[in-house]
């Protein structure tokens, strides 16, 4: 399954890395591993990211990741990595449109806009399949690149907590242990280094939760100024989305948030709630249990469209 891109991996000499705009642990985690994987095998890797890293995984810092659009001229290959669509590639489509593209992922929403495309809906994370790529090419797993994978895995599992941990991820896991990375000081930096303002932010986003549907469906709505109010960007929200959705009794869970001129919405469900199939009527994607989009609409238009949307496709 993965010869062909290995071959292809193989024949390149300077290979772009492409996360997905508005990055995660996974996304960010399975560039950082794949790149210090193919520089050991002799590849010039760049990975592109200008957006900004998330509280959780900003301890990563810009070491291994950077502004590449310089690099796109010379690069004889690119890899996209656990990004859906085009519309999500951290680097403009048209930018990069002349190159070979390998397309990675494990959303089954996925276009296969790649030459090759790698999509693996059954894969807990893109990092779960970043580690068979790189075993299956023969590259030795060193504790950098095995954190980075963890890294990857933990944040798209919420730290093996979610119905895409399988026993193969775990297996992974139990390997990435035997390499030696050192999971407490991760823990620490992953989910016990928040900063206070973010901790008072989200205690007064938390303030806007609304129940529809005999409390089965929450809302989050936090607009630009709250974020302004405290001075941080877009991503202080992760993590309170799940907070609405672990509350008894609710089913299915969206935030909506202001990020520029766009109103960005991540959708969380438990069970059998499948909200990729609302994120699909609003033209986005995602997991059964984990979607979202972004929108041109204002955010009481969009939150009353979802909630007509979600009545409609449940029979709330
Ligand atoms: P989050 O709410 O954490 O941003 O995203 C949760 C999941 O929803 C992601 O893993 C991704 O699969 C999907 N997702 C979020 N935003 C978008 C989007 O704009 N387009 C698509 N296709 N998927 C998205
Ligand atoms: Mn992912």
């Amino acid at each position: 399954m993965f010869s062909d891109i290995v071959k292809r991996i193989e024949k390149a000499k300077r290979i772009l890395i492409i996360p997905h705009i508005m990055p995660d642990g996974d996304t960010i985690g399975s560039s950082i591993a794949l790149k210090l994987a193919l520089q050991k095998i002799g590849k010039t890797v760049c990975v592109h990211n200008i957006d900004p890293l998330p509280d959780d995984i900003s301890f990563i810092g810009t070491e291994y990741i950077a502004d590449a659009t310089d690099f796109v001229a010379s690069a004889d290959l690119a890899i996209a990595l656990d990004s859906s669509d085009k519309e999500r590639l951290s680097i403009p489509f048209d930018d990069i449109c002349e190159l070979d593209i390998i397309n990675i992922d494990h959303h089954r929403t996925n276009e296969n806009y790649g030459l090759l495309n790698l999509v693996l809906p059954e894969a807990s994370a893109t990092g779960e399949i970043i580690y068979g790529l790189i075993v299956s090419m023969g590259i030795e797993m060193d504790a950098a690149i095995a954190e980075n994978i963890y890294i990857a895995i933990a944040t798209d599992t919420g730290r093996f907590l979610y119905s895409n941990t399988h026993p193969e991820t775990m297996k992974i896991a139990a390997e990435l242990l035997e390499i030696g990375i050192d999971i407490d000081n991760l823990n620490i930096q992953l989910y016990q280094n928040q900063p206070f303002d973010k901790v008072m932010f989200e205690s007064e986003a938390m303030l806007s939760l609304k129940l529809y549907y005999e409390k089965r469906l929450s809302v989050l709505c936090i607009e630009k100024s709250l974020f302004e109010k405290y001075g941080l960007n877009h991503t202080a929200s992760d993590g309170i989305v799940e907070r609405a959705r672990n509350i008894k009794g609710v089913d299915i869970s969206f935030l909506l948030k202001e990020v520029d001129d766009t109103v960005k919405v991540s959708m969380r469900s438990k069970g059998d709630f499948d909200v990729s199939k609302i994120a699909s009527v609003f033209g986005g994607g995602g997991h059964k249990n984990a979607a979202g989009f972004v929108t041109k609409h204002a955010i009481s238009e969009i939150r009353k469209l979802l909630i007509e949307e979600t009545g409609k496709q449940y029979g709330f």
